[in-house]
């Protein structure tokens, strides 16, 4: 991973990892974290700790928001008004502002989560009411595909997304992180300007 241009942060995704070869990671210069698990997160928080920043990635239910906003730093899977509500509720409780990333279906797939991206502006705009929320970026996944290049298209618009709501400034909207692309596709999602790529096995499966 020696090919990461600088403007650009590496999460390490860790589902299904120990907290022996996070730490190893971590020694070996990784200072952000993303897990999409409430209690694998719960556990290895107290194995490593706050040392490194970290970042939801998996998809939130509602009655899991209590935990989620007390052990991390920023979500990046915001997809509706209700699940924003529900932190934003939860984060009032113990007076911790929390960035989040709205979580976009590039791939317009049905049995995937995310909002479309016509919808983005009009979640965006409503989320920014929120008092305690600070919308930070866009993340998306993108379809499964053979070929990573296909994805460019699902990125590029993503990114249009990003440059348009950048350019609206938006009160308590403040479009940071452009969170796409994973081991198979980083570099494409890299072409495609994010900012910040979430890599798992590259770093665990060498
Ligand atoms: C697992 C995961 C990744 C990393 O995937 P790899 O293919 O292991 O690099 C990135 N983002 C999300 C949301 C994930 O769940």
């Amino acid at each position: 991973m020696n090919e990461i241009p600088s403007g650009v942060e590496l999460l390490a995704a860790v589902k299904g990892r120990e907290a022996a070869e996070i730490i190893r990671a971590i020694d070996a210069g990784i200072c952000l974290i993303g897990d999409n698990y409430i209690q694998d997160a719960e556990r290895l928080y107290k194995l490593i700790g706050g040392r490194v920043s970290w970042h939801f990635i998996g998809h939130l239910q509602k009655n899991k928001t209590k935990k989620a906003v007390r052990l991390f730093d920023l979500v990046e899977t915001i997809d509706s008004f209700d699940l924003a509500r529900e932190i934003d509720r939860q984060c009032r409780l113990i007076d911790k502002p929390m960035p989040v990333m709205i979580e976009i279906n590039s791939g317009r797939e049905p049995q995937k989560h995310g909002v479309l991206p016509e919808n983005t502006e009009s979640l965006v705009r409503s989320i920014t009411g929120l008092s305690y929320i600070r919308v930070s970026g866009l993340m998306t996944m993108g379809p499964a595909k053979e070929d990573p290049a296909a994805l460019s298209p699902c990125f590029r618009e993503v990114r249009h997304i990003f440059e348009y709501l950048k350019s609206a400034a938006l009160p308590n909207c403040e479009m940071k992180y452009l969170s796409m692309g994973m081991s198979s596709s980083y570099k494409v999602a890299i072409e495609q300007g994010a900012n910040l790529i979430r890599i798992g096995r590259k770093i665990f499966e060498q």
